[in-house]
């Protein structure tokens, strides 16, 4: 946003003052802009769990509702040491901006439990999964509130809360998580989306600025769900992917890398910088300063910086990383007049996917893959086109529209709800 944010400021701060200054852009009304400053609802649960060894541990995990007034509200949970109901709230008001940019019916919603999962057993996870899950079973539900994967969790885990939640309601009820496996009601598709959404978004961004994707030089970092499955999809399209990393390093090459062979290695347990082939290796800091046309974080939070901002090469940023620009390299970026796809835009191929997962699940009919990325192609196009249209219109960068056209949607169901009683 346009203004810079101290490093000490919390996450939630800064989502607050992203919403108060777009809130100001567009002349919104105070009360209104209050009432979107605040989650509607917080629950906070302190459980216990049995571990291996007999003795009792308590957890204190979150369940943070952002905003419900365009329809159920959605949102992962996420499993780290790190977790805070400061940054469940942030990040549960950021998925209603994510849900209402792709114009689905969903309100924002986070959850997340402090724990370090490397340091519990398999038995221990399942029972801490499943004891969470009846904590905040009194708010979610397939009409209510819809959790997803999110750092630290997967299928696996989504899998238990499923079956702890139908259990309790005595039936089953596939649609009260997304990103299950397939075989219990997961969609074709979803694995891949998010790494395939941000292709369709760098696809468009490229038409836009009237650039070929075909034989322009990408970097990518984060070589996992995201970046990986963005690496192998770009390189298809004919992109020259010249670097890609991990948290360990990357590899580059001038001539683009056997994206394929990376991917197959590193699928098989191999360190990126440790493989057979004659590509030179990188640091995610020379990454990142590169001389590409594209370059495309998809790693973790806050990897442009007022630090690097300054160095960054690249023409183009898709945002494939949640938050992977800090306020105050977003603004260097601004004035160095980078052409930036915000996270809210270029990531939400994976909400998306989700939300046909919730379809599927609530018509108990399943589609093929093809038929799940044709549809994400044109949720995606679309949503590119409508965000691009309002930066035109107002002559902003594509962030701040992104977030006005988001905030107008929500507003406007707010309006057409009206305040009850
Ligand atoms: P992942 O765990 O599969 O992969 C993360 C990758 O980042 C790995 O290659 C890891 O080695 C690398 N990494 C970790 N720390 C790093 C560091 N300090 N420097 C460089 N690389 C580092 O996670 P993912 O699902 O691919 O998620 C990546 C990003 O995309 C996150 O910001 C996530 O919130 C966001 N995102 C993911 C989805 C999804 O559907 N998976 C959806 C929306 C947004």
């Amino acid at each position: 946003m346009s203004e810079a944010h101290a490093a000490s400021e919390s996450a939630f701060a800064t989502a607050q003052s992203q919403l108060r200054s777009v809130a100001g852009m567009l002349g919104l009304d105070a009360g209104l802009t209050e009432v979107l400053a605040h989650p509607k609802r917080e629950l906070t649960v302190n459980f216990p769990v049995r571990m291996d060894n007999g003795a009792t541990r308590v957890f204190t995990g979150y369940r943070v509702q952002h905003n419900e007034a365009r329809g159920p509200v959605k949102g992962g949970i996420r499993y780290s040491p790190m977790v805070s109901l400061d940054e469940v709230r942030a990040l549960a008001m950021w998925m209603t901006w994510k849900c209402a940019v792709v114009n689905l019916p969903y309100g924002g919603a986070k959850g997340g439990v402090i724990v370090d999962t490397k340091a519990l057993s398999e038995s221990e996870l399942e029972r801490m999964t499943r004891r969470y899950a009846a904590e905040i079973s009194i708010v979610i539900g397939p009409n209510r509130d819809i959790p997803a994967p999110d750092l630290g969790t997967d299928g696996r885990i989504m899998a238990w809360i499923m079956d702890t939640y139908s259990m309790q309601q005595g039936h089953s009820e596939p649609g009260v998580v997304t990103g299950k496996p397939i075989e219990i009601g997961g969609s074709n598709g979803r694995v891949e989306a998010t790494g395939r959404g941000a292709l369709f978004i760098t696809q468009e961004a490229c038409r836009a600025r009237g650039m070929a994707l075909e034989g322009a030089s990408v970097a990518v970092q984060g070589f996992g769900n995201v970046g990986g499955v963005a690496s192998r999809l770009l390189k298809q399209a004919g992109a020259k992917v010249v670097a890609v990393s991990d948290s360990i390093g990357g590899v580059y090459s001038e001539q683009g890398l056997d994206v394929e062979a990376l991917y197959a290695h590193r699928q098989a347990g191999g360190i990126l910088n440790q493989h057979p082939l004659k590509h030179s290796d990188i640091t995610n800091a020379e990454l990142l300063e590169l001389p590409v046309d594209i370059l495309i974080p998809a790693a973790i939070e806050g990897q442009i910086t007022e630090q690097n901002a300054p160095k960054i090469r690249a023409g183009m940023i898709i945002e494939a990383a949640n938050g992977p620009t800090t306020s105050g390299g977003d603004k260097i970026l601004a004035e160095r007049d980078i052409y930036v796809v915000p996270d809210i835009l270029a990531n939400a191929g994976g909400v998306v996917v989700s939300y046909f997962e919730w379809v599927q699940d609530l018509q108990s009919y399943f589609w093929e893959e093809a038929e799940v990325n044709q549809r994400m192609q044109k949720i995606m196009t679309r949503a590119f086109a409508e965000v691009s249209s309002m930066a035109q219109e107002r002559k902003l960068r594509l962030r701040e529209a992104a977030y006005i056209v988001a905030l107008q949607r929500v507003v406007q169901a707010i309006k057409l709800r009206g305040i009850y009683p």
